[in-house]
């Protein structure tokens, strides 16, 4: 049975090209880029020629680039960079639909006395800008936002944001790791002080990852050793992964626009497909402002578990809302803070693409997914219960549309 593999806001597969590129640098070119002798030190200029092509994608310039062990690293640093170069102040502010690479350090950080905002969304996943006007202030080090969330796809207004916080002259640092390599990014329309990025979501390996951090902002490292990455970021650099990222960003900034129309066009696909086939089912998320690679959809009265199960029996890849967690579902806080219901959340599966799904992959899941919400609807105790209470209710479409 073939995979079909549609959680690529989980991780991506490597690019053949990028493995290529990689190769030699894990077999016979095995130098350190520190050292004085050729065979190291020619390491040196290839790690910069990778750093050239990060630093195009995304129009910086080439020692605003710092690499990192992942998009986590790069998180974790920005903030403890931003808290460590303003130590008089001592208030953060975040959003509560943030990955937990920046939600949990936060949380970290308000344990050790940091004031910490979360700034609410509405149902639509989106931010109100007034909402971050009304909580800055003197004491305000850092506000930190994702550019795109992992889970709805939804994108935030992060030029606007730079804008304010750029008058305000407050230090702005996007987590951009789901947005890097999936939509046009140039920070030079777009002030924002430090963006994370991270090579296993655009088609590099795991392990890799960078923070740009513009000229002139105040930086302190987080991890302290080695002079490596200019004394930003110590540590032997990975070179090989750090060599695949810059392909991977090459990749990304060579075919961006046509991949954006090919992925907009199956997802709208998928997605279409499945709101006509399933009853109530819909959409999470602002539908204007989204990856084009990600939909996140909601079957009520079914499990989210349940049909990840059903979908890994036919070789179908996705995520759902809800995860187990020592034997309890634990719903998804990226949904709780929109305000999808109990069960809408419990049933809400992701469906994240990348350039490598085709078309018979997507029609495939159209034929399956309608098939499995019926299954789950009839057969599940948490189904047919909720199943049960909405055929009786007077409104419902669906017991019309069986009676
Ligand atoms: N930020 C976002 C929005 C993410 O989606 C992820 C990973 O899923 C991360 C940060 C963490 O990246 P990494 O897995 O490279 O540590």
């Amino acid at each position: 049975m073939n995979t079909i593999y549609l959680d690529n806001n989980a991780t991506t597969p490597v690019a053949p090209e990028v493995l290529d590129e990689m190769l030699p640098y894990l077999k016979e070119l095995y130098g350190n880029p520190s050292s004085m002798h050729t065979f190291g030190g020619q390491l040196h200029e290839k790690v910069e020629k990778a750093r050239s092509k990060v630093a195009q994608l995304i129009g910086a310039e080439l020692d605003e680039i710092i690499f990192t062990s992942c998009g986590t690293e790069s998180d974790n640093t920005a903030i403890m960079s931003a808290v460590e170069s303003f130590p008089n102040k001592r208030h953060i502010i975040t959003t509560r639909v943030e990955h937990p690479a920046v939600l949990n350090f936060c949380k970290h950080l308000a344990r050790k006395g940091f004031r910490v905002t979360y700034l609410p969304v509405n149902n639509y996943g989106q931010l109100n800008i007034d909402d971050l006007l009304k909580v800055l202030d003197e004491d305000t080090a850092l506000v930190s936002i994702m550019y795109a969330n992992n889970e709805s796809g939804v994108i935030f207004p992060i030029a606007e944001i730079a804008e304010i916080l750029k008058k305000r002259r407050i230090l702005f640092h996007t987590d951009a790791v789901q947005a890097v390599g999936k939509i046009p990014i140039d920070v030079n329309k777009l002030p924002v002080d430090m963006l994370s990025l991270s090579g296993h979501k655009l088609h590099a390996p795991k392990g890799v990852g960078a923070l740009y951090v513009r000229k002139g902002t105040r930086f302190h490292p987080y991890i302290i050793g080695g002079h490596q990455e200019r004394g930003r970021r110590a540590g032997t650099e990975n070179v090989a992964s750090i060599i695949g990222l810059g392909k991977a960003c090459e990749l990304a900034m060579k075919n961006l626009s046509d991949e954006i129309n090919y992925l907009k066009g199956l997802r709208d696909k998928l997605e279409n497909a499945l709101l006509k086939s399933c009853p109530d089912a819909s959409i999470n998320g602002d539908i204007n402002n989204r990856l084009p690679n990600t939909t996140n959809l909601s079957f009520e009265y079914v499990e989210g578990e349940a049909i990840l199960l059903r979908l890994n029996e036919y070789g179908i890849c996705a995520s759902s809302g809800s995860a187990c967690t020592s034997g309890s579902l634990e719903p998804s806080h990226v949904l709780r803070a929109m305000g999808v219901p109990f069960t809408a959340i419990h049933g809400s599966i992701r469906f994240s693409l990348s350039r490598y799904n085709t078309e018979a992959e997507i029609d495939r899941v159209i034929e399956i997914m309608p098939l499995i919400i019926k299954e789950l609807r009839l057969l599940s105790p948490f189904g047919r219960d909720k199943l049960e209470q909405f055929l009786h209710s007077p409104k419902s479409k669906f017991l019309r549309k069986i009676s």
